[in-house]
């Protein structure tokens, strides 16, 4: 691991994401539980199979212990109760029992912060201490959360703000499902004992869910962390996240966004499933070597060709390719070009994200200008294939995305805020939202 902040200026940045496998710190994981210090263990994340295991280890016979385990499982993950003592269902004798020996547990929250278009933001603490981020952007037509998998990043994209932090560890499969959980707890969207999810009609089908009456109807891989160097753990998350008894998410519904982990891309279709979007960036090797360096590993034909095998990838359910636009680097119409051939090239159902970049102090590029940006995307557009440019959101919240996570960061608020204001005089109608939308715009 590198720490890039004690990068000497102008030097070369050192590239760990070239070191496959990357190694990752271990958390004391054992099976699936984080030992805590009174003894009792934590359900969150646990499937069914293994809940049931262990309460067979505190003593239930087998019969009963799958019963237990499938009940517990449903008010855990479809009700989202935090106490076993409101498991209606479960003999009143049982509940304390349950109580002396297990815990339902959620990240803590260390800040909260809600902007006026709806936007929230939380940073989060593990249970040995590490901060990391969560998002929740709501649509008109839907609710997104932005989920981290891990804390801080080992691959360094020049343009992300969390490439610049040490990568702590991945987040354990609680961790992960657990921001979904806290997401429901705090927009109230659990449905009542005995009740149904607010506005989902008895006989929906469970699992696919429609936006009507739901805030939460998507789910991103897109927080800190590159979610395909955290495998194991985000597609055991997300298969709780997709079961029908569990939080009941339509896969159609759920985006994993990597940097281009090649040789983990194929695995994540089969056994998971979901959308997949990509931080493209730049078409050409120069360029995307510089701002996404694991291309130095994994380049971009190999890249798109694993889009291309993507399983599942159709018309209908498009490969989303991410492109940040920075000043002289990669917006030019040649560029816009060289992206069409490439995608036709490789005859990829796709759609274009075009994100104006978002500075940073200390960033190494500048957003590109409005007309270029518009431009590009007419150029995709024109192509028949769908580039619109992202409006940042959430600009009103308190403090940018990392400068939550640190405290030596948030010292340079006031130089971040000059550096926005600057850059939205600059860029007139392009609003560039608070710098707080790095999470969103200013990742994969
Ligand atoms: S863009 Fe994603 S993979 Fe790249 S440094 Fe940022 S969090 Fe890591």
């Amino acid at each position: 691991m590198t720490d890039t902040n004690s990068m000497p200026a102008g030097g070369i940045m050192a590239i760990p994401g070239q070191i496959d496998p990357v190694p990752v710190p271990r958390t004391a994981v054992v099976d699936g539980v984080t030992p805590r210090a009174d003894g009792r263990i934590d359900l969150m994340g646990l499937p069914r199979k293994r809940i049931a295991e262990l309460f067979e280890q505190a003593g239930l016979d087998a019969k009963a212990a799958k019963l237990r385990a499938k009940q517990v499982f449903h008010w855990l993950y479809h009700r989202g109760v935090t106490r076993f003592e409101a498991m209606t269902d479960i003999a009143k004798t049982m509940r304390p029992w349950l109580e002396d020996r297990f815990v339902i547990g959620r990240p803590d929250i260390v800040e909260a912060q809600h902007s006026t278009d709806g936007t929230r933001k939380w940073l989060l603490r593990t249970a040995d201490g590490h901060d990391f981020e969560m998002v929740f952007i709501p649509d008109a037509d839907r609710g997104t959360l932005c989920v981290s998998s891990q804390v801080g990043c080992t691959l360094n994209c020049r343009f992300c703000h969390t490439g610049t932090m040490r990568l702590v560890r991945n987040l354990t499969v609680g961790e992960i499902v657990g921001q979904v959980m806290l997401a429901r707890d705090a927009l109230g969207e659990w449905p009542k004992a005995g009740g149904n999810m607010a506005g989902l009609d008895e006989d929906e089908d469970e699992g696919s869910y429609s936006a009507d009456g739901r805030l939460l109807t998507n789910i991103v891989m897109m927080g800190m962390g590159e979610p395909l160097y955290n495998f194991d753990n985000v597609r055991d998350a997300l298969k709780i996240v997709m079961d029908g008894d569990g939080l009941a998410l339509s896969k159609r519904r759920i985006t994993l966004s990597t940097s281009g982990v090649v040789p983990k891309m194929a695995l994540c279709g089969e056994e998971i499933g979901v959308n997949l979007a990509v931080s493209l960036h730049a078409v050409t090797k120069d360029v995307r070597d510089e701002i996404v360096p694991i291309n130095k590993k994994y380049g971009i034909e190999e890249l798109l060709q694993a889009c291309a095998d993507y399983p599942g990838a159709s018309n209908a359910r498009r490969i989303t390719f991410e492109y940040v636009m920075l000043k002289d680097k990669n917006d030019s119409d040649a560029d816009a070009r060289e992206l069409v051939r490439l995608l036709r090239h490789y005859n990829l159902p796709a759609k274009v994200n075009l994100i104006p970049f978002n500075p940073w102090p200390g960033a190494p590029y500048e957003c590109s200008t409005p007309e270029r940006i518009r431009a590009f995307s007419n150029i995709v557009f024109e192509a028949g294939i769908s580039a619109p440019v992202r409006t940042p959101r959430g600009r009103d919240i308190d403090a940018a995305c990392g400068q939550l996570k640190t405290a030596a960061e948030k010292k340079s608020r006031a130089e971040l805020e000059r550096l926005y204001a600057e850059k939205e005089a600059e860029l007139g109608s392009y609003r560039l939202g608070c710098p707080v939308t790095f999470l969103r715009t200013n990742r994969h």
